[in-house]
């Protein structure tokens, strides 16, 4: 059955290979942009996660031209790295506020639709970083752990209402993210992988594709790592 699918971010990088994930499997999918190209066969909507006025105005969009959101796939991110001491005021709070707070804000406005439908799918995409932390990303890493709180505690107050919410944790995808790593620091974080290498978005909506499907149902509260074994123990 086709449903209506929200993906944060879902112009470029991991974001769009799970919005064309779910398009070919013949849903109507949504993504956010902000005033980027959208791949045809996804319905764009502009907003900034960070706003909470534009987050109400995309889902009310969506829901008149393609239905009240049954997946949300919160996976917009930002990085914004340096060491502790280095790190300004602006640096840890836009990071927090992009992917703690918008996806809080998601995760909030999609609820109140998905428990009349009394049926919804949220996924987060945190990181290995926030399982594992990660030198100059107290940030991002905080923000990235903040995501299995959420939720946790969201699968705590829906779960009855056939919602769940999962954590996808990724290690090292080849995206814009990761292309900006100078070339010694990826051999140093290659040599870690067990798995030998990076991965391909496709490798994330995999997991992604399966956490929304039905047979996922009694799946919730759960950390999926799609990390080579980066991150293994967390
Ligand atoms: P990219 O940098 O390639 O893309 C980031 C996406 O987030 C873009 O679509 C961007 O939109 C969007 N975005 C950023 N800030 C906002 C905002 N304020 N409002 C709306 N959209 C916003 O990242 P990746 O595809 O690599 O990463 C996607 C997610 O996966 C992120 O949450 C990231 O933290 C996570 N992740 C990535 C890993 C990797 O190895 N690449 C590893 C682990 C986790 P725009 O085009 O407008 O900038």
């Amino acid at each position: 059955m086709a449903r209506t699918v929200l993906v944060t971010g879902g112009n470029r990088g991991i974001g769009l290979a799970i919005a064309q994930r779910f398009a070919k499997q013949g849903d109507r999918v949504a993504v956010t942009h902000r005033g980027s190209d959208v791949a045809s066969g996804l319905y764009g909507v502009r907003c900034d996660i960070t706003d909470p006025a534009q987050v109400d105005a995309a889902f009310t969009e969506i829901e008149a031209e393609l239905g009240p959101v049954e997946v949300l796939v919160a996976n917009a991110g930002i990085t914004a790295d340096t060491l502790l001491l280095r790190m300004s005021e602006d640096q840890f709070g836009s990071v927090l506020e992009t992917n703690l707070a918008g996806a809080w804000r998601c995760a909030k406005r999609a609820a109140t639709k998905m428990l009349r439908a009394r049926w919804g799918r949220m996924i987060f995409i945190s990181s290995v970083a926030g399982l594992s932390g990660n030198p100059g990303q107290t940030n991002y890493a905080a923000s990235k752990a903040g995501l299995v709180g959420l939720a946790r505690s969201i699968t705590r107050e829906l779960g009855s209402r056939n919602i769940t919410a999962n954590v996808v944790a990724p290690g090292m995808i080849e995206t814009d993210m990761t292309a900006e790593l100078p070339e010694a620091r990826r051999k140093q974080i290659l040599d870690g992988i067990p798995g030998a290498r990076f991965a391909q978005a496709d490798e994330v909506a995999a997991a992604v594709g399966f956490l929304a499907s039905d047979e996922a149902g009694y799946i919730t509260g759960a950390v999926l790592p799609v990390d080579g074994g980066l991150g293994m123990g967390h």
